[in-house]
């Protein structure tokens, strides 16, 4: 059965505080990602063959991978957009809207540095280049503490000012915190949305909900290798004995 993975990014430079290392990936580290996913027969795929997929039934590539940022922070035009343009290869950003052109100010500090946002004119930039966008809401709340008011004025709002930014739909989304319901899920499909990205981890394939779409978590310091690892086991944990750990669980799950 066919199956791909989408990769979850957040900020793409030197992480500052011990909390952002997770979060941030020094952008000669990103490349080397990329480069073992090229070198390793992975086949980069857009927001757009993985919509396709679920809608028409389109076939994916074998070992299809899809990059998503998220938030919105203003080094991914700074450093990883000429990753993309240099690999030729497609990514999603999802944007808290709220936050365009100013700091991540839902991040609590001093966990996290203030840091700058995307402004429209970068995001128009990346757009017209290749780069696809997707909603994250407008302020990053979590959703599952809101009612369902206000659920709806952050999913329409933030699809709104991208739509009239770039003059296109705004197809796709990202819940804060991967956090959600059944009814933020409604919710969702509701507002319009066609491809919903949470932070459960795990591969996809054509069973899955394209409302609630697994992910692969990168973290800023993952060695290539352990990405590796992680896209071979749709895990986001590695190390050098997860195989092991991983074999003999299915091993134990096949006998028992
Ligand atoms: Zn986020």
């Amino acid at each position: 059965m066919s199956r791909f993975v989408i990769l979850m990014y957040h900020m793409i430079s030197e992480p500052i505080t011990a909390a952002e290392v997770k979060y941030a990936c020094p952008p000669r580290q990103f490349e080397k990602h990329i480069q073992m996913l090229l070198n390793n027969g992975f086949t980069p795929v857009s927001i757009e063959s993985v919509e396709n997929y679920y809608s028409q039934n389109t076939a994916l590539p074998e070992n299809s991978f899809l990059i998503t940022l998220d938030d919105g922070f203003e080094d991914n035009y700074l450093n990883a957009f000429p990753v993309f343009k240099r690999y030729n290869i497609p990514a999603l950003i999802y944007l808290a809207t709220g936050s365009l052109g100013k700091t991540n100010q839902w991040m609590s500090q001093p966990t996290f540095t203030e840091r700058k946002m995307l402004s429209w004119k970068q995001i128009k930039e990346m757009a017209s280049q290749g780069i696809d966008f997707g909603s994250h809401t407008v302020s990053h709340p979590r959703l599952t503490e809101f009612d369902d008011d206000r659920v709806g004025k952050e999913l329409s709002e933030s699809k709104q000012i991208i739509e009239q930014q770039l003059g296109q739909e705004c197809k796709h989304f990202a819940y804060p915190y991967g956090l959600l319901t059944e009814k933020t899920r409604e919710l969702v499909a509701q507002a319009g949305f066609k491809t919903a990205c949470s932070t459960r981890s795990g591969f996809n394939n054509i069973e899955r909900d394209p409302l609630i779409l697994h992910r692969i978590e990168v973290f800023g310091n993952d060695p290539a290798w352990k990405l590796k690892q992680k896209i071979k086991f749709g895990s986001n944990k590695a190390g050098l004995f997860f195989p092991l750990k991983y074999y003999f669980t299915r091993l134990l799950a096949r006998l028992g």
